[in-house]
């Protein structure tokens, strides 16, 4: 067969032969030119139905999920400014929502009693004051949004506007505040021992791939309020 296959190869006159491997070529060419973006025409296909398949609301809940899931930026998850009268101070220039006020107070004390000076650095952000410190920043370090979106979250994705963030520091080692050295200190060891007494949670640990870790970053789930905001997130999507 092999032998007769050869034979017949050579039964064509060269001019065809020729003409035959220039459209093999041409062919070729043709397949190469045209694979991405009939890649692309198949990925784009394959994602609009996987999309259609996870929308499929079967419940609210599960509706509500895959709208947050796909409403994520960057790591960051979209959160609503906490309206006024729900926020109280708490430092001349700190305020929190009024659910944590006790419990973040008593934790400070009950840390005092063990020698443990916490200070608080931040709390309530408005989405205006977000933008100010996103694009600012952004534009002092010359940094790309992506680069920023790390160490600041974007306008209407910061956990502070909830009013149930707040940044915290050791009174006793300030050149510390929102340094990544922070988890050397007294502080933030009796924080990872404690803060879940009073529901307080670190936010954004080492495994998370697109936020860089902030041991001094720590939001509150002790109300019902609270962790209706915090649920998606929780949910590790
Ligand atoms: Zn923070």
């Amino acid at each position: 067969m092999e032998l007769n296959k050869d034979i017949d190869q050579f039964d064509i006159p060269l001019a065809k032969r020729t003409y035959l491997n220039n459209q093999n070529s041409t062919l070729l060419r043709k397949l190469l030119i045209f694979s991405p973006i009939l890649l692309l025409i198949f990925s784009v296909a394959a994602l609009r139905f996987i999309r259609n398949v996870e929308l499929i609301p079967l419940n609210n809940l599960k509706f509500q999920v895959e709208r947050n899931h796909n409403a994520r930026i960057l790591g960051h998850l979209p959160y609503n400014e906490t309206p006024k009268e729900k926020l109280v101070l708490i430092e001349p220039n700190i305020e929190v929502h009024m659910d944590m006020r006790n419990s973040l107070l008593k934790m400070r004390e009950e840390a005092k009693k063990d020698g443990i000076y916490l200070v608080f650095l931040s709390g309530f952000r408005s989405i205006n004051l977000q933008n100010d410190i996103f694009y600012s920043l952004k534009s002092i370090r010359n940094q790309e949004a992506a680069e920023r979106a790390r160490v600041s979250a974007p306008p209407g994705y910061s956990e502070h506007s909830t009013g149930f963030a707040i940044d915290i520091g050791d009174a006793t080692r300030r050149e510390t505040d929102f340094e990544t050295d922070f988890e050397n200190t007294e502080a933030f060891k009796w924080l990872i021992k404690n803060a879940a007494k009073f529901h307080f949670k670190l936010s954004f640990n080492k495994d998370n791939k697109y936020i860089d870790y902030e041991p001094w970053h720590w939001r509150y789930e002790g109300s019902i309020e609270a962790l209706k905001v915090f649920e998606s997130s929780n949910r590790k999507l």
